[in-house]
C-alpha cells in the first residue's frame, strides 16, 4: 500500500477533532512529500539536526511537532519555526523555549510530557511535578511559549491492559487540570500500535509513524 493510502486509513479511523502526526523520522524529503501531496500537514520529528535540516528543505506551510527529547541548548535551532514542542519536562527547558520564541517575536507552542509508563527509560514530568510547572509558568512571565496540553508515552509492551491503564490515568489527570485551565487542549497519546487504544482514554493527538511510512531502521527512540 502507499503512503497515501496508508494515511487514508489512520484517518478514517480517527474521530472528528483529533489530530494525526505523521512521525517522519528517519525517513526522507521524498516521503514526506508523497504524506505532503496526499494533504498531510502535521509531521512529527524527534532529532533536532534532521528536523532543522528538512524544515529548511520542505514547503513552509508543514507544522513541524518536536516530539524527541530535546536538550536546553539546541531549542535555538527549532525556535524560528517549530509549531508544537510535545516534550517539555522542566522549567529551565521552558524558559530556553520562551527566551528564543522572543528572539524570533513568536508564541511558541508547547505541550508537558508526562510520565506515566511503568519503566525507567523515559523521560517525563510525574503528575504533581507536572502541576508544579503549570503554577510556576502561569505567573504571567513567559510570554513567548504558551502550553497548550500535555503529552505521554505507555510503556513499550505488549500487554494491552498495562498500556490501557497508564492512558486511562493520563486522560484522568488531563480532564481534572482542565476543568481550571481553558487553555489546555491538547492530549497527545498513541503511535502506531496503541492510538486505538488512546482514543479510547481522551487523546485528541496521535503520533503515528511506522503505520504510515514503514518501519525504521534506526531507533525509534533514542
Ligand atoms: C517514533 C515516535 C512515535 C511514532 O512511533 P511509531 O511506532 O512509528 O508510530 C511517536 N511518538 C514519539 C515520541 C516517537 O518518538
Amino acid at each position: 500500500m502507499s503512503i497515501a493510502q496508508h494515511l487514508q486509513d489512520i484517518r478514517a479511523s480517527l474521530p472528528g477533532g483529533v489530530t494525526l502526526v505523521a512521525v517522519s523520522k528517519t525517513k526522507p524529503d521524498g516521503m514526506i512529500m508523497e504524506a505532503y501531496e496526499a494533504g498531510q500537514r502535521d509531521f512529527g520529528e524527534n532529532y533536532v539536526q534532521e528536523l532543522a535540516d528538512k524544515a529548511a528543505r520542505l514547503p513552509k506551510d508543514i507544522r513541524w511537532h518536536f516530539i524527541g527529547h530535546l536538550q536546553s541548548n539546541k531549542v535555538k535551532y527549532i525556535a524560528p519555526f517549530v509549531h508544537l514542542v510535545h516534550s517539555v519536562d522542566s522549567l529551565k527547558l521552558l524558559q530556553e523555549i520562551d527566551r528564543q520564541g522572543a528572539r524570533h517575536n513568536r508564541v511558541i507552542g508547547c505541550l508537558l510530557q508526562v510520565y506515566i509508563a511503568g519503566e525507567d527509560t523515559k523521560f517525563g514530568l510525574e503528575f504533581d511535578a507536572c502541576e508544579a510547572l503549570l503554577a510556576e509558568a502561569g505567573n504571567g512571565l513567559l510570554r513567548h511559549t504558551s502550553i497548550k496540553g500535555l503529552m505521554g508515552m505507555a510503556s513499550l509492551t505488549d500487554n494491552p491492559a498495562q498500556i490501557g491503564t497508564e492512558f486511562a490515568s493520563l486522560g484522568r489527570f488531563f480532564s481534572r487540570l482542565r476543568t481550571t485551565r481553558p487553555g489546555l487542549d491538547i492530549l497527545s497519546m498513541g503511535m502506531s500500535s496503541d492510538y486505538k487504544t488512546a482514543l479510547e482514554n481522551g487523546s485528541n493527538m496521535v503520533r503515528v509513524g511506522s503505520s504510515i511510512f514503514g518501519e525504521r531502521s534506526y531507533p525509534a527512540r533514542p
